[in-house]
């Protein structure tokens, strides 16, 4: 049997969808972007809590003596100050690791990975890095993803529920061009879109907490040096190197007067 597709559920979906957006949204601090969240505070920085613990007991954690994690927490609690910190426990630590990396969970529990140091390579580099990084929590980008999952794991359902009546080879087909659709068209947009959203406000709280915001565009060109052969934008999820750092060029007026006004040198 080959019926059609039966509108209602998916038309039920759109209003609840719509619906459960406005219900939940919530305001990103300094771009204003509205968007979903559907989780609270208290049950996201348990997540996070949970995660850090994990990856501290699976990592070398540089010793609090070292040289290094003294900066990291120095620089860590100035961006921390800054950050319309919403009442995170802070917590700062260096993982020994050749990975180019660092992390914030959402609660702040951050760690910056020795081998992304070199890309750092100054106090003002590190606060780029880290700065970005402590943006993706106070934006709550993790909590986004996953209320954003939800609605297309409900919007594949109602799809299910719509072709039903259909031929199942034709159905599984259209479900495969949905998932793809739902993967490139909303999911990953939406994570470029918190790449360059944890780039401004980043920029935004290192100047605040006066590190050179002209450091930017330099952090993320040695990055380029490091990682040849990256993926193309429309298939990662990060920005392409040279949309960064034209980026940061047209964030770099509203930075440079956050340190006219705050950092007087
Ligand atoms: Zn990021």
């Amino acid at each position: 049997m080959d019926g059609k597709i039966k509108l209602l559920p998916i038309l039920l979906f759109g209003l609840y969808a719509v619906w459960y957006f406005f219900d939940h949204r919530q305001t990103v601090p300094i771009t204003g972007r509205k968007h979903l969240v559907d989780i609270n505070p208290t049950q996201e920085a348990a997540m996070g809590l949970q995660s850090y613990q994990q990856v501290l007991h699976e990592s070398q954690v540089a010793p609090a003596s070292s040289k290094l994690v003294q900066t990291v927490r120095s620089v860590g609690e100035r961006l921390a100050k800054v950050s319309e910190d919403p009442g995170y426990q802070w917590d700062f630590n260096v993982l020994v690791s050749d990975q180019v990396n660092a992390f914030c969970l959402p609660g702040g529990k951050v760690a910056v990975y020795t081998g992304i140091i070199p890309v750092a390579k100054t106090d003002d580099g590190l606060a780029i890095v880290m700065g970005h990084e402590i943006a993706h929590a106070i934006a709550r980008h993790g909590a986004e993803r996953m209320a954003q999952q939800k609605l297309v794991q409900m919007g594949e359902i109602a799809a299910g529920v719509a072709m039903s009546s259909m031929d199942s080879t034709k159905q599984q087909g259209i479900m495969v061009a949905l998932g793809l659709g739902a993967q490139y068209g909303i999911l990953l947009p939406f994570s470029r879109e918190h790449e360059s959203e944890a780039d401004h406000m980043g920029l935004v709280f290192a100047t605040r907490a006066c590190f050179d915001p002209e450091e930017a565009p330099k952090v993320w060109e040695r990055m380029a040096a490091m990682s040849h052969g990256q993926p193309n934008q429309f298939m990662s999820t990060h920005p392409s190197h040279e949309t960064r750092i034209q980026q940061f060029g047209k964030w770099m007026p509203e930075a440079l007067e956050i340190k006219r006004k705050n950092c007087s040198n």
